[in-house]
């Protein structure tokens, strides 16, 4: 008898689970918010990514069955078909207003319009440079895309500096980064990026998932942060974490979009953002311009943690950022950490590789998260082991 090809499959499992890297869900019950249940037991949320406490608000919820009474549940078609509202036009033109830029073309997630921008934007001739702690979907983008792709150290703007010294040898050049990393929640060095990018002739790229609704004095972003509005750059972004809704997008100059809308495969051949999405993202929007004192309440809750989380046991990686992230040595204490936090009533997932380098308990802070939610998490950590040097 031949040997099975499936075999391997239950053997890779098996690996998986013997280096503590096996995943699993949980089950969240009923609307996102600062407490959740999580697995029938409730607990404070400190896992999620909806920064201002938007994906529960009524207002959002509205403009999603409005829309969904008047354009019905799917858009029935890619943009180009048959799936192309009025809808999706506007929300556009005002994450393009509220980015600064030309337009915007906005996509099914995040992920989609990474792959979509930089599989459109460069090919096999073609150079990426791009930070070794990128998210998947940047990395991912930059292997379908053909191109020549080199990692540089995290945030190392010299060692990147080297590597531009190759550009000349390629066609085009793209440096693709985070703004805010994900899972670490440091920030890409951005006005030296635009300096190198304009010096060596690249593109720059700069994924504004965890930064849109938060960083930036409107919420505009890391661009808005550094003061780079108005620079040459492709900005992407979600609409899924600080907005609340579901979809992902594009914002730059007018002929960038209106290339992307005949390039970018992942936006071509994918049916068009759902109405409930796209009308709860366009609500969204409104009420992060409308609304600072949302942006302000978030801040003033990471202010309030990090003096909180001033104790000699705690390495805490970075403070730039909503997420903050401790570091364990191991993905079994991770693992044991995440457990031993929840049994406290504190929801915060252990992170392990291969989504990191290094194991560590990722704290996301919301706006909606009170005073007596950070004592507690204080409380929590600080009872179990978290690190020593
Ligand atoms: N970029 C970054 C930095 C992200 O963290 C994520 C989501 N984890 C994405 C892109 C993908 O966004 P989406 O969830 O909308 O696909």
């Amino acid at each position: 008898m031949s040997p099975n090809p499936y075999a391997w499959i239950n053997e890779s499992l098996t690996t998986i689970h013997r280096a503590d890297w096996y995943r699993s869900v949980q089950t969240i019950h009923g609307r996102p918010g600062a407490m959740v249940i999580v697995d029938g037991r409730e607990v404070i949320n400190f896992a999620s990514n909806d920064y201002l406490g938007l994906a529960g608000d009524d207002r959002l919820i509205e403009a999603g069955v409005a829309a969904t009474k008047q354009f019905g549940t799917g858009s029935t078609g890619s943009r180009l078909l048959s799936g192309h509202r009025e809808l999706h036009r506007e929300l556009e033109q005002a994450i393009a207003q509220f980015k600064q830029t030309e337009d915007a073309l906005v996509f099914s997630s995040g992920y989609l319009a990474n792959l979509g921008a930089i599989t459109a934007l460069v090919g096999k001739r073609d150079l990426i440079l791009s930070d070794e702690y990128n998210h998947s979907s940047l990395k991912n983008g930059a292997i379908l895309s053909g191109a020549t792709v080199i990692e540089y150290p995290h945030c190392d703007v010299t060692a990147l500096k080297n590597l531009l010294n190759q550009r000349q040898n390629y066609r085009r050049c793209l440096i693709i980064t985070d703004s805010v990393f994900s899972m670490d929640g440091d920030l890409c060095p951005l006005p030296t990026l635009l300096n190198l990018a304009e010096e060596f002739s690249c593109m720059l790229l700069v994924d504004e998932a965890h930064a849109t609704g938060v960083m930036g004095k409107t919420g505009a972003g890391c661009v808005e942060h550094f003061g780079c509005s108005g620079k040459q750059l492709i900005q992407v972004g979600t609409l899924s974490k600080a907005l609340g809704s579901l979809g992902g997008y594009v914002a730059g100059s007018a002929t960038l979009i209106d290339f992307l809308r005949n390039r970018a495969p992942s936006w071509i051949y994918t049916t068009a953002l759902s109405p409930a999405d796209t009308a709860a993202a366009l609500a969204a929007i409104k009420i992060v311009q409308q609304e600072p004192q949302r942006r302000n309440q978030l801040w003033a809750n990471v202010d309030e943690l990090k003096k909180l989380l001033q104790l000699p046991k705690l390495k805490l990686v970075q403070q730039e950022s909503p997420i903050l992230c401790f570091q364990l040595p191991s993905a079994a204490a991770a693992l044991e950490a995440g457990k031993q936090l929840k049994a406290s009533g504190i929801f915060a997932p252990a992170i392990r590789p291969p989504t990191v380098p290094t194991s560590r308990i990722r704290i996301s802070v919301m706006a909606t998260h009170e005073s007596i939610h950070l004592q507690k998490l204080v409380k929590a950590l600080s009872s179990i082991y978290i690190y020593s040097d």
